[in-house]
C-alpha cells in the first residue's frame, strides 16, 4: 500500500528539530511506499503567522533535501498548500456540517465565555462548552451589538473514540471530556482543527505522523471526520524530545544552551544536513541493527514505523556532534573543499573563502583529509585555517617548552639545526608523509631523544597552535619549503 504522507507547519516560529523529525518520518513512510509526501503551510493563525517564519521553513527543508513532491506552488509550480488560498474550499465543507446540524453559531463575546469558565472552576469543574438557546430577543440583542458570531462543531458527547496509534497503541478518548471547540472564528477563518481534516479529506492523507502535543487534538479530528463520513488516516504520534535535564524540549529553551533546537542553529553552527537527518532519524526509533550511518536515500531503504521506540527520546547534543564529525570525515575531499567554501560564503566569511579559492586545487585536496577529521562542524574550520594557509608570526613558547618532558629552549634549539638538515636533505621522491616519518625517528634514535621531545616543538613551530596535525602530517602538507621556512625562522 502507498502511503501519503504530509508535514503541515504552521509559520509561527522557526523550525524546531523536533518538527524536522515529524517531517522527516512522515517523508520515510510515504517515500519507502512510493507514495506522496505533501508539504503544507499551515497559515490560519494570522495574528501568529509570519512571512518570515513561512520562508525560513522552506528554505531548511530545501537545504536538508527533504522537498520532493507536493512543495508549495512557488517551487514546483504545484497546486500550492497554503491554508489561507484555500478559504472557499473550507467553507464549503462548513456548509455541510450547518446543514446537517453538526455545527452552529455561537456569539458569546470572550468576557461572556471567562466568567462561565470562572463559573465552572470556582464549583471545581471543567468547563465544556455546550450549545446555548437564544430568545428571539438575545438574538435581536447581538445583532444590534454587531456580534460576529463564531461557528462549533456539536461534539457527540455519547461517544468515545478508539484508534490504534502507530506508536502509542490503541488510544481511547471520551467525547463528553471535550467542549464544543470553534472551526470557524468570528473573522471567518478557520481554525487549526477544522482546516487540518479538511485538508487530510482533500489530499487523501492516508498517514498523520506527528508529535505527541497533538495527541489529544486527534480526538476533534476523529470527531470531524466521522461527520464527513469519511475514512480516518492512520494516526501515529512520536514521543517527545527531552533535553539532557530531561526536561520537554521547546522553542523557548535557551539558545544559549550548550545543545541547540532550531535548525537554523545547526547550520549556522556547520552541520552537515545528511548528518543531521542521520542524527534525528534514530532518535527514539531503533533501526534494528548496529549500523550507524545512513543516508537519506538509506533510511528510506530500513525505515519501519514499528521500531519507533514508545518512550520520550532524549536528544544529546554530544551525539549530534558526533554524527556530524563522522558526515565529515566521510565527505570525499573534493566535496569537502566545496562546502567549506559555500559554508564560508554563507556566513559571510568572504576572507577566508577567498584564502581557499586563491591556494592551488593540489594543496586543498592534500590538507583534505587532515582538516576533515579533525573537525566537528564546519565552524570549526577556522582554528585550522591559521596554521595550514598562514604562517604564524610568532611561536608561544609555552606550546614548545614543557618542563616535565625535559624539553627546554636549549634543548629546542640545540637539536633543530640538525632537524633542518635532515629536511633539506630530501628529494622529491621522499617527500611522503611515511618517508618523513622513518627519517625523524631514525634522527631521534640516533640523537638519544624521546619521540616526544622533538616531534611536540616541531609541531608547535610549525602551528603555533594547541591541537593539529602531528608534526609528520604537518610537514608533509605544507611542503619541505614552507615547513624549512618556519622552522629556520623559529631556530633564528
Ligand atoms: N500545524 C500544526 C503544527 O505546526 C501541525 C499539524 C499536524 O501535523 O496535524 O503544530
Amino acid at each position: 500500500m502507498s502511503h501519503t504522507t504530509r508535514f503541515a507547519p504552521s509559520p509561527t516560529g522557526k523550525l524546531h528539530i523536533g518538527s524536522v523529525r515529524s517531517a522527516l518520518f512522515c517523508y520515510l513512510l510515504s517515500k519507502k511506499s512510493g507514495g506522496k509526501y505533501i508539504l503544507r503551510i499551515e497559515d490560519t493563525d494570522q495574528a501568529r503567522s509570519t512571512k518570515l517564519f513561512e520562508e525560513s521553513i522552506l528554505d531548511w527543508f530545501q537545504w536538508m533535501g527533504l522537498d520532493r513532491d507536493g512543495w508549495p506552488g512557488k517551487h514546483t509550480g504545484e497546486e500550492p498548500y497554503y491554508q489561507m488560498e484555500r478559504l472557499e474550499l473550507y467553507n464549503q465543507y462548513v456548509q455541510r456540517l450547518l446543514e446537517s446540524g453538526d455545527a452552529y453559531y455561537a456569539r458569546e463575546s470572550s468576557e461572556e465565555l471567562d466568567a462561565m469558565r470562572d463559573a465552572m472552576n470556582k464549583q471545581k469543574k471543567p468547563f465544556h462548552y455546550r450549545e446555548i438557546e437564544y430568545s428571539s430577543e438575545q438574538l435581536e440583542q447581538f445583532k444590534q451589538e454587531w456580534r460576529k458570531p463564531v461557528i462549533r462543531f456539536k461534539v457527540p458527547t455519547q461517544e468515545s473514540v478508539t484508534f490504534d496509534d502507530r506508536v502509542k497503541g490503541e488510544t481511547t478518548f471520551q467525547m463528553k471530556q471535550f467542549g464544543d471547540f470553534v472551526i470557524v472564528k468570528g473573522d471567518g477563518i478557520p481554525t487549526y482543527h477544522f482546516a487540518v481534516v479538511v485538508d487530510d479529506i482533500e489530499m487523501n492523507i492516508t498517514d498523520v505522523i506527528r508529535g505527541e502535543d497533538h495527541l489529544t487534538n486527534t480526538a476533534k479530528h476523529i470527531v470531524l471526520f466521522n461527520a464527513f463520513g469519511h475514512a480516518l488516516p492512520r494516526f501515529g504520534h512520536l514521543p517527545l524530545l527531552m533535553n539532557n535535564s530531561g526536561k520537554k524540549m521547546s522553542k523557548r529553551d535557551d539558545p544559549a544552551d550548550v545543545w541547540l533546537v532550531l535548525v537554523d542553529q545547526f547550520r549556522d553552527e556547520g552541520f552537515l544536513p545528511g548528518a543531521i537527518l542521520n542524527f534525528i532519524a534514530l532518535l527514539g526509533r531503533n533501526p534494528g541493527t548496529d549500523r550507524e550511518f545512513f543516508t537519506l536515500e538509506e533510511l528510506v531503504e530500513e525505515f519501519d514505523m514499528s521500531r519507533v521506540q514508545k518512550s520520550n527520546a532524549v536528544y544529546d547534543y554530544k551525539r549530534a556532534l558526533w554524527f556530524n564529525s563522522e558526515w565529515i570525515k566521510r565527505m570525499p575531499d573534493e566535496e569537502f573543499v566545496t562546502t567549506i567554501k559555500d559554508f564560508l560564503f554563507l556566513n559571510g566569511d568572504e576572507g577566508r573563502k577567498e584564502i581557499i579559492e586563491q591556494i592551488d586545487q593540489d594543496y586543498r585536496m592534500k590538507l583534505a583529509p587532515y582538516i576533515k577529521v579533525r573537525m566537528q562542524t564546519l565552524k570549526q574550520f577556522k582554528d585550522h585555517c591559521k596554521y595550514f594557509f598562514t604562517r604564524p608570526a610568532s611561536v608561544d613558547p609555552e606550546l614548545v617548552n614543557k618542563q616535565k618532558m625535559k624539553i627546554t629552549d636549549e634543548l629546542v634549539h640545540g637539536f633543530l639545526p640538525d632537524c633542518i638538515d635532515v629536511l633539506e636533505h630530501l628529494t622529491d621522491a621522499q617527500r611522503t608523509e611515511e618517508y618523513i616519518k622513518e627519517e625523524l625517528v631514525s634522527f631521534i634514535q640516533a640523537k638519544d631523544l624521546k619521540n616526544g621531545q622533538v616531534l611536540r616543538p616541531l609541531r608547535a613551530i610549525l602551528t603555533n597552535v594547541q591541537a593539529s596535525p602531528g608534526a609528520f602530517e604537518m610537514m608533509y602538507v605544507l611542503g619541505k619549503e614552507e615547513s624549512l621556512v618556519r622552522l629556520k625562522e623559529y631556530g633564528n
